[in-house]
């Protein structure tokens, strides 16, 4: 049997360089509006003014829609990098920036053209969308970009569920697309300069090919390369199954202990949506294995999977891995199947008997899974094993049961893991327990730079 390869550690350059890159592209965009007169035309008069802020609104706009489309195209340097959860709040942030500076273009364009052609507001954009170039298309695409803000405020994403707001997410592309034609017929920078012309048609393939090649060829690549089946399912406790996934060449594939991939099973109707399952064990060279709770359609359907059915795969990614450590112990804070990458990592990571702590929350005794696995290891590996059970603290927002309500939540974890600031501390499990969680260990003393956590949330 062939040995693991590791993957190799990411450089702590590639973050610089990456946000170096996405600040230098809007420096350029802002240095080619300068080279393209942006700066004469703001004292030549109050239409012009307007126009040409009204330009420069518009390209910074486009320009942080393709930094948008790089951030979420799944490009290795970036995602080990920042990190999923980093990268989606990042995204999110440029994403408003950049649509709230669509709708400046819009309305200082607009209201530029309207004082130059001593107009009415209304007749202007009428005039503008049907004579101007490529505009029908460009309302079109502000259209689609809208429908993308707005469902991706929090109270809309709420509402929604999660393919139905995934696919209303990717009206952005539209968006993009059908926004090029108007700065290409119309847009002054386009039109009169070769280097704006150059730079622009980069940024766009730079964008596009990154989306091709790591969303769609990586995955489709690993996915015929590796060859990866259903090996065995196996129940768990009430609701919960482990996947056992074999396939070709398992050893060469880049993968740790911690990571998660956005796995398709290819068993009948519905095999086209993704849903992400962190591995629950440290990746053979043989064997790759998952655990999931059923929380809808697509976990559910884990239960009914067939040895030998095809898996598609994507990944793998995540950043909660051994390569953040900075301490020799480990503490572990699971909750519920927040336990699957925990218990992976504790398996793979380098540890001193006495120094890996597992706290692990759970309902009830029947819904702690692994819990042989987990003694096992524990006896195997000296970590000091921690079970809280019981239903939540109802009182407060909490990270503890409710048995442990006279104790403050910070206390709790000096108690469980004393000298908690000389730990690595790894954090998994539902949204608001690892908010209560992640707040409680801080401020028990634990430096931010020690804390690695993986949500399962979108
Ligand atoms: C990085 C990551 C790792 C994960 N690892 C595990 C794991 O090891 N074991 C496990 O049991 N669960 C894990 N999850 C959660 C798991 O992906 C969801 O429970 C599952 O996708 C739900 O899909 P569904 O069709 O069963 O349910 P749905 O009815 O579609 O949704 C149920 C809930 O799951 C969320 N969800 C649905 N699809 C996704 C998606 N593609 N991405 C994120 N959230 C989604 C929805 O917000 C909803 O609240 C992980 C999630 C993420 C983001």
């Amino acid at each position: 049997m062939h040995a693991r390869r590791r993957p190799r550690p990411t450089p702590v350059w590639w973050r610089d360089v990456a946000g170096v890159l996405c600040w230098s592209s809007v420096l350029v965009v802002v240095a080619l509006w300068v080279s393209g007169r942006g700066l004469q035309t703001l004292v030549t008069g109050t239409a012009d003014l307007l126009t040409s802020l009204g330009r420069l609104s518009g390209l910074v706009a486009a320009d942080l829609l393709l930094v948008q489309v790089f951030l979420m195209a799944r490009v290795p340097m970036i995602e080990r990098s920042y990190g999923q959860d980093e990268l989606a709040r990042r995204h999110r942030l440029v994403g408003f920036w950049s649509f709230n500076l669509l709708l400046a273009h819009i309305a200082l364009i607009l209201a530029g053209y309207t004082l130059r052609d001593h107009n009415n507001l209304l007749r202007e954009t009428w005039t503008v969308v049907t004579t101007y170039g490529g505009m029908l298309l460009a309302v079109a695409a502000s259209a689609a970009l809208t429908v993308v803000v707005l469902t991706s405020i929090k109270v809309a994403r709420r509402a929604l569920r999660y393919e139905s707001w995934h696919l209303l997410h990717l009206y952005a592309y539209v968006g993009v697309g059908l926004s090029v034609p108007h700065e290409i017929w119309t847009g002054a920078d386009f039109t009169t300069s070769r280097v704006a012309r150059l730079y622009w048609w980069s940024a766009y393939g730079v964008a596009l090919g990154a989306i091709v090649l790591y969303r769609l060829a990586l995955p489709l690549w690993r996915t015929l390369r590796h060859g990866l089946t259903v090996r065995d399912v196996i129940r768990e406790a009430p609701g919960v199954v482990t996947v056992l996934l074999g396939g070709r060449g398992l050893h060469r594939m880049p993968v740790r202990a911690g990571q998660y991939f956005v796995f398709r099973f290819l068993d009948g109707p519905g095999w086209s949506r993704g849903n992400p399952y962190s591995l629950s064990a440290s990746p053979a060279p043989d064997r790759l294995r998952v655990t999931a709770k059923s929380a809808g359609d697509g976990s559910s359907r884990l239960a009914r999977l067939r040895p030998g059915t095809r898996v598609a795969v994507e990944g793998p990614y995540g950043r909660l891995t051994a390569e953040r450590r900075v301490t020799d112990r480990v503490a572990m804070f699971a909750c519920g199947i927040g336990i699957t990458p925990l218990r992976a990592l504790l398996e793979e990571l380098d540890y001193r008997p006495g120094d890996a702590v597992l706290v692990y929350r759970a309902h009830s005794v029947a819904d702690l899974v692994f819990r042989d696995e987990l003694e096992q290891l524990a006896h195997r590996r000296g970590i000091t094993l921690h079970y809280l059970l019981g239903p939540r603290l109802a009182a407060r927002e909490s990270w503890l049961p409710e048995r442990a309500r006279f104790s403050s939540d910070e206390d709790a974890v000096r108690r469980l893991v004393p000298g908690i600031s000389q730990y690595d501390v790894y954090v998994c499990g539902p949204d608001r327990w690892m908010d209560a969680m992640c707040a409680a260990v801080l401020a028990a003393g634990l430096p931010a730079a020690q804390l690695h956590q993986e949500r399962f949330s979108w």
